[in-house]
């Protein structure tokens, strides 16, 4: 009798204490949740600090959530978190271009976002298929030509520059960028292969010197009458044309961006795009900065900045984008980018674009 009554309270205390711890975590989660006490969030980033700082600090005075921001080239901190394996303390990777997104997730680096909120707010065309990247910016890969060009009425489509015309005309950088590699992905996507090596086997033979330098020297390149057209992402216009050295606004100043392919698929569109790390100890308050980073302030705040267009439909473009007025994009899902990049890179060194 004794030991039953014993058994009894003991249950009894059992299910008490258990009421007791469950009612102590549900609090103590809500608290934490409020005032985020602690919390932090590690970001690898191949862009540069000044490009995304602000808005971060924004992010740790709403949200109290600490970030550790670590910035070197994209494919150094891929190599690190690699060697890192789960010890890797980085919980958000950032980077530009989707080949190098899709090269993370290739090597096994990044995790599904499962965070739905995020997903609706974005075009199903700049979402990695598996969810284990997302855009934050589109940028678009286009051509600056000289102002003095005679005949820039005749360069309408991307395909026009394998036309003997520009032959000894065109500057480019090399093959083993990742912007260029994507652009060809993008060519393989829109005509097929064979087509698309045909295209790039003619424009290789229009190219005016060898590929050297960044998509700045192409620009200066053009300026100094090396070549009429080099082959850039949009936004190395609007930073030279901003600069500090006169060299550079001048090379600016000669020069215009035109944007191709306006009366068919639009414009070559690529993107910089984040992912939350497989081996992130912080994935919530990673997911909170994503969720962030996509709101219409943060959007509009990042696009101005870098002078790329945002990824949701209300932010605004910085003035002089929208003084350039609408551009007609390619909505091609940037998913076919990442999956033709090996085929992108074969092609091109098959063509021999060095
Ligand atoms: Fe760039």
């Amino acid at each position: 009798m004794q030991n039953t009554l014993f058994f009894m309270n003991y249950k009894a205390l059992r299910i008490i204490l258990i009421l007791i711890f469950t009612l102590a975590s549900l609090n103590s989660y809500g608290h934490s949740g409020a005032s985020h006490a602690d919390e932090e969030v590690n970001i690898y980033s191949g862009r540069k600090g000044k490009l995304i700082e602000p808005m971060l600090e924004k992010f740790t005075s709403k949200t109290g959530i600490k970030v550790n921001l670590i910035t070197a080239k994209s494919d150094a901190l891929l190599k690190r978190m690699e060697s890192e394996g789960k010890s890797s303390p980085a919980d958000l990777f950032i980077t530009v271009d989707v080949g190098r997104l899709d090269r993370a997730k290739r090597m096994g680096l990044l995790q599904k976002i499962n965070n739905f909120s995020i997903m609706t707010k974005l075009s199903p065309n700049y979402i990695d298929k598996d969810r284990e990247w997302i855009s934050v910016s589109k940028r678009i890969r286009t051509v600056v030509i000289s102002k003095n060009m005679k005949d820039k009425n005749d360069l309408k489509n991307f395909e026009d520059l394998t036309r003997d015309q520009w032959k000894g005309r065109i500057c480019v950088r090399s093959s083993n960028n990742i912007y260029n590699q994507s652009l060809v992905a993008s060519l393989i996507a829109n005509h097929g292969e064979k087509k698309a090596e045909k295209i790039t086997k003619d424009l290789v033979s229009n190219f005016a010197r060898k590929p050297s330098g960044n998509d700045r020297a192409q620009i200066t390149a053009v300026s100094k009458g090396e070549c009429d057209i080099a082959i850039v992402n949009h936004y190395y216009y609007i930073l030279m044309l901003n600069s500090k050295e006169p060299e550079k606004r001048k090379a600016a100043d000669l020069t215009e961006v035109i944007f191709l392919n306006q009366d068919n698929r639009g414009a070559h569109v690529n993107i910089s795009g984040v992912g939350i790390a497989k081996y992130a100890k912080n994935v919530n308050n990673a997911n909170e900065l994503i969720s962030f980073m996509l709101e219409k302030d943060s959007q509009e705040w990042y696009a101005k900045t870098n002078n790329e267009y945002p990824v949701i439909k209300d932010a605004k473009v910085s003035k002089i984008l929208s003084s350039w007025g609408d551009v007609k994009l390619d909505e091609l899902s940037l998913n076919k980018l990442g999956d033709l990049n090996p085929n992108a890179v074969k092609l091109m060194d098959r063509v021999g674009w060095q």
